[in-house]
């Protein structure tokens, strides 16, 4: 079986685990801030870990002040994580279209949802590219709103030459077991905004007051000083030594998902009826490569045929917007993403995977397709 997704570990990432079992410390402590100063290294800009990707964006919407009632814009077409983050905050998801050719939140259709309850907008670079994202820096400004980027996807791409995060208002990234570098479950949140840094720091343990501190020195807050709602959203040593050894590999990691992405665009050039998101992987580096096929039909066929030859792929995403716990009294209608959802197909991606496991996946979906012409 090609797996359509998974965590690619390396004898470093194993021997960094171990050093902090052979410790029996797992908790929240040094490692956790060597963590935090390499990705600050990497990213340019302070950084705090969580436990996941959901409560970094839980924890920077509560930071940026998203509070019951507050609407938040947001594509359909994304992990259920998004939402459950914004629902978590007492704010409204309202949901937007999407750009059929990039699979990105649509531009107009997000201005349009603006309302004087709007807070947030929260952009999903889906598959990892935020080309988008100077679009919605000025959108942001132009109605006074925090820009709180649901960068799951894309850790270690570009923008500009520099990496994604050392120029936002606030993004979020995921690490967990499939994304681009993983720290089994875990998660951050990046900002220049000091404030938006304090809040995430404390609430992440509890809500008491410089916390954090204490713990990378090994010590504990006898008396703590609590003054907002916190959760249990630290992240653990066992994860960030996962992490730390992960960051180290990145060039690796990021430049096999890049060749693997940039093969598949190469074999599917001649067929018309396989559309791809053509991104530019100099600067995107892929969590998902997401193809576009002509009729929900012929999907459902390709999608079958793989399955029988040994492939997974996976839907990313299925609408939001159709779920009871986010539907509207007066149902919502997002013509693309209704209409996408029956045509998209995720075909396998990760590190591990070489390039003759590509070459058959795509001599199989051009196998199925000629077939069905025929
Ligand atoms: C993975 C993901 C998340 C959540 O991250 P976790 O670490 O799994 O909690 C949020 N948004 C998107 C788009 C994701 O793909």
């Amino acid at each position: 079986m090609i797996r359509l997704s998974k965590s690619c570990i390396s004898a470093k990432e194993k021997a960094y685990a171990l050093e902090v079992l052979d410790r029996e410390y797992l908790g929240m402590g040094e490692r956790v801030g060597a963590f935090e100063t390499a990705l600050a290294n990497f990213l340019n800009r302070e950084t705090v870990c969580v436990s996941s990707g959901t409560s970094a964006l839980h924890l920077a919407l509560q930071a940026v002040g998203v509070t019951q009632g507050d609407e938040v814009i947001v594509p359909s077409m994304t992990y259920l994580a998004s939402y459950q983050a914004i629902s978590a905050t007492g704010g409204v998801p309202v949901s937007c279209d999407v750009d059929p050719t990039t699979l990105q939140m649509d531009f107009n259709d997000a201005e349009r949802r603006i309302t004087p309850k709007t807070k947030a907008i929260m952009p999903v670079y889906f598959a990892g590219d935020p080309s988008q994202q100077s679009n919605w820096m000025k959108l942001a400004s132009k109605y006074k709103l925090r820009l709180v980027e649901d960068a799951a996807h894309a850790f270690g791409s570009k923008i500009q030459g520099q990496p994604l995060g050392s120029n936002g208002d606030v993004t979020c990234f995921s690490f967990d077991g499939i994304k681009n570098i993983t720290s089994g479950e875990g998660g951050c949140v990046v900002s220049s905004d000091p404030a938006v840094l304090k809040i995430v720091r404390d609430a992440r343990l509890l809500g008491v007051s410089d916390d954090s501190k204490m713990r990378y020195i090994g010590k504990r807050s006898w008396a703590p000083k609590v003054n907002m709602q916190g959760w249990r959203y630290h992240m653990n040593d066992l994860s960030a030594a996962i992490g730390i050894g992960q960051l180290e590999r990145f060039d690796y990691l990021a430049s096999r998902r890049q060749s693997i992405a940039r093969l598949y665009d190469h074999r599917f050039c001649d067929l018309d009826c396989v559309k791809t998101l053509s991104s530019d992987y100099d600067n995107v580096v892929p969590h998902l490569y997401t193809i576009r096929l002509p009729n929900p039909f012929i999907r459902d066929k390709v999608k079958d045929w793989l399955h029988g030859v040994g492939v997974q792929t996976g839907l990313h995403y299925y609408p939001n917007h159709l779920l009871d716990f986010y539907k509207k009294d007066v149902p919502l209608s997002l013509p693309m993403t209704e209409e996408i959802v029956g045509e998209i197909l995720s075909l396998p991606l990760h590190p591990d995977l070489a390039d003759s496991d590509v070459n058959y996946v795509c001599d199989q979906v051009k196998l199925c397709l000629y077939g069905m012409k025929s």
